[in-house]
């Protein structure tokens, strides 16, 4: 069969489904009724964005959130909140988009990039035991791809070496770890709501936690200072007007009603996928880490084997009708985070990763789970003529 890169007819002719889905009547009814009521901003006595925040807060399993503009902004909060600043070294993992870091640059501390575990490509703990310094305070688990990171090695060590942990859980709404809701499983946890995300308003994050004085840090970092009750133009801390508006709240209060049905939606396509793949050796699914008990399928993540020419396999896929991505690279080879003062271990697993891996994008999950052939098909027709051994 010639590729269609090469004037062949393509496996899949059909479009894929647009990210975001469709607005739902509840969504539609929610943000004309906010937009009408002229209360758009956070601070005009709306309720949305407070009911979005009791809502991701009780479904994390803590008692506390704070919603704000976008996850990095979160994620800076969120150290704030638990006291990481200047002279701070946070450990992060070295295959995660770049905010991860960035945002503990915003908080003045130090990104320290440890490696990922070679096979499920998450924070490794062993590497996490060797970054620690006498200034490590916090170590910021990704969970990535919508798979929880395996917390209970990593939170032993935080708590032996006295460390704060952040998850960055932008990826990861609605995943769960031992039956625990992620999130809630570290000192704060931070979700993002930008347009890629499982939930998104365009733009958005929130931040959850499980104690009252880091919630009321975080808080007035994101509210300008303020102290909770306190006068308005009184600012007993310095904080930043990092608000979500209650016109983007109300595009995701209702999306909450049907994230769980969206979840197994995309795990029904990634199980058709996997059996699948089990006819075309040179491609495996990325495994999920221990501990994993709902992975919330934000994105399939595939191991191409290391003689297949990675690059123009994903040519080939693309004018096969199935396009998928080349991901992250590692994290410690960016130069514009070491010119800022990151430090970088040797990270071999998120080197690996970033020669061999490919991303199965979420619209693309949430078709039938028939169309899941194709992807196999496109891979199988792709791979046999694109490996290096055997061109
Ligand atoms: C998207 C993302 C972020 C940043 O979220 P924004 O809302 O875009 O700021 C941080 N970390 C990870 C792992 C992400 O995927």
């Amino acid at each position: 069969m010639t590729l269609a890169i090469h004037g062949g007819t393509p496996v899949r002719s059909a479009s894929w489904p647009a990210w975001p889905p469709p607005l739902d009547p509840a969504q539609r009814e929610l943000v004309t009724k906010v937009l009408e009521s002229g209360l758009w901003g956070a601070t005009q006595g709306g309720s949305v964005v407070a009911d979005l925040t009791a809502a991701f807060a009780s479904r994390s399993g803590v008692p506390y959130g704070v919603a704000v503009g976008n996850a990095t902004l979160g994620l800076f909060a969120a150290l704030r909140g638990l006291g990481v600043g200047r002279g701070d070294e946070v450990i992060v993992p070295a295959y995660t988009f770049v905010a991860s870091a960035t945002a503990v640059l915003l908080a003045g501390a130090v990104p320290v990039v440890a490696d990922v575990d070679p096979v499920d490509l998450h924070l490794s703990p062993g590497a996490v035991r060797d970054a620690v310094t006498g200034r490590t305070a916090a170590i910021m688990p990704v969970h990535l791809a919508g798979s929880p990171a395996d917390m209970d090695p990593l939170n032993d060590l935080a708590a032996r070496h006295g460390l704060a942990v952040v998850e960055d859980a932008a990826q990861a709404h609605g995943a769960t770890y031992r039956d625990r809701p992620v999130g809630g499983l570290g000192d704060a946890g931070v979700y993002s709501f930008q347009a890629s995300k499982a939930m998104t308003a365009g733009e958005g994050g929130l931040i959850v936690c499980r104690d009252q004085a880091v919630h009321e840090r975080v808080w007035s970092a994101c509210n300008v200072g303020r102290a909770p009750g306190g006068r308005w133009y009184g600012h007993p801390s310095v904080g930043w007007n990092l608000r979500l508006t209650e016109i983007q709240a109300a595009l995701l209060l209702p999306w909450l009603d049907r994230l769980d049905e969206e979840i197994e939606r995309r795990n029904a396509f990634c199980a058709a996928l996997e059996r699948e793949l089990a006819h075309v050796p040179e491609v495996t699914v990325v495994p999920q880490p221990e501990g994993t008990t709902r992975d919330s399928r934000h994105l399939l993540m595939l191991r191409l084997d290391a003689g297949v020419d990675r690059e123009f396999a994903l040519a080939a896929m693309a004018a096969e009708g199935v396009p998928l991505d080349a991901g992250y690279p590692p994290l410690g080879t960016m130069a514009a985070l070491t010119a800022e003062g990151a430090r970088a271990e040797p990270c071999p697993g998120a080197e690996e990763a970033a020669r061999t891996v490919v991303w199965v994008r979420q619209a693309m999950l949430m078709d039938a789970p028939e169309a899941a052939g194709d992807v196999a098909e496109a891979l199988a027709k792709v791979i046999t003529h694109c490996s290096r051994e055997r061109p």
